[in-house]
């Protein structure tokens, strides 16, 4: 499958807009053509059925100039200072510009903490897919304003390719201003050599390339992109690096724009099973039933009531293994309930959940997609 067609083929997307391609440093002030053109190709893309996710920078660069703040280097509580200020007038723009398709935006500030606590990755993820599944377009930003050193990714390269890997995103798009990788520096090179593609996964060489010549700017540099790479192609998801300083950008990628794309060789799917059956380790087991086993194995998700038993404490979200009544292991799934809710909920229908519970909580104690079996 060519570039292109990834495009068109993806189900959900996500777009990285780099500071530089939407604002104007020297004014703080948002390209505002470039933004409606990017508008316009994010709704012809949802109106073909695609979900579309943006994470955008620029708060800082907006917000300083409102705060006053000199140019050059800023303290860290100067730019979380700029990045609050800066928000909530990028929000507005994007709420503008996509209000003109009849788009709702959702803005969405995430910490690392939340791609990487268990509890608060689920809650992202749930909320997320919510949002898409409602039909807005979630705007995500790193959480600047309270995101001190210690607890910062710093850079929305890598914050993306998370975000990709979270909600199983088929396709990543960098938005930048270089068109891609090179093997070596081109503004010292002018025989550099472009990459149109790198596929299963980088190799040293490509990591070496970026680690020397092209690393000069701090965040969006080459070497956070191919560290995006890295995370995006291990959970699957397929990534562009393109130049997006032209107007209409995607479609511009959509129609051969030069770029470089990095291809997996498994998709968001396959990678999340190879996750749950390879690098997880069960917190717990579930006893499930003969009719629950046959509905296993013809793909369908384990519902509370072919569950006879559930051995051990764990949490919603942790692995578990699953067994038949005589021990055989059957499955590795992620658990929807905690070990204790799964107790009080196993053996009844789905629809007990909330009375027994109190909450609605999801109808599958353990997601198909969440399952692999043995
Ligand atoms: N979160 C920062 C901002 O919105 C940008 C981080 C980056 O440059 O990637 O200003």
């Amino acid at each position: 499958m060519t570039g292109p067609d990834t495009l068109k083929s993806a189900r959900r997307i996500i777009v990285k807009i780099g500071s530089a391609l939407l604002v104007d440093p020297e004014t703080g002030a948002v390209h505002r053509k470039w933004l409606e053109s990017l508008a316009e190709d994010l709704a012809r893309f949802r109106a073909r059925g695609q979900e579309m996710i943006i994470v955008s920078s620029g708060a800082i660069a907006v917000g300083r100039r409102h705060l006053g703040l000199a140019s050059g280097q800023l303290r860290l509580e100067e730019s979380q200072a700029a990045a609050a200020t800066g928000m909530v007038r990028l929000a507005h723009a994007y709420q503008e510009v996509l209000a003109h398709h009849d788009l709702t935006v959702a803005q969405v500030l995430v910490t690392l903490d939340d791609s990487e606590n268990r509890r608060r990755y689920i809650n992202a993820r749930n909320t997320l897919e919510t949002l898409v599944k409602l039909g807005a377009v979630p705007l995500i930003n790193e959480n600047d304003t309270v995101a001190t050193d210690e607890i910062r990714l710093g850079d929305n390269d890598r914050l993306a390719a998370r975000v990709a890997s979270m909600i199983s995103a088929d396709a990543l798009i960098l938005l930048s201003h270089v068109d891609g990788l090179y093997d070596s520096d081109p503004t010292e090179n002018d025989g550099a050599q472009h990459v149109p593609e790198v596929r299963g996964a980088l190799t040293d060489q490509l990591t070496a390339m970026a680690g020397t010549s092209m690393s000069r700017d701090g965040t969006g540099g080459m070497v956070t992109k191919l560290d995006a790479a890295r995370i995006a192609m291990s959970a699957g998801v397929r990534m562009a690096i393109v130049d997006g300083t032209a107007l209409h950008p995607l479609k511009n990628l959509e129609e051969g724009a030069r770029c470089t794309w990095f291809i997996p060789d498994a998709n968001p799917k396959t990678a999340r099973k190879r996750w749950i059956a390879s690098a997880l380790k069960p917190a717990g087991t579930i006893v499930v039933d003969d009719g629950a086993l046959n509905a296993l194995k013809s793909g369908k998700s384990l519902l509370p009531a072919g569950v006879t038993d559930v051995d051990g404490e764990f949490d919603r979200g942790d692995a578990v293994v699953v067994k038949t009544t005589d021990g055989r292991e059957v499955a590795r799934g992620i658990s929807a309930y905690s070990a204790d809710d799964a107790r009080r909920i196993m053996g009844n229908k789905t629809s007990e959940i909330e009375p027994i519970l109190g909450y609605r909580g999801r109808d599958e104690m353990v997601h198909r997609d969440d399952l692999v079996l043995s």
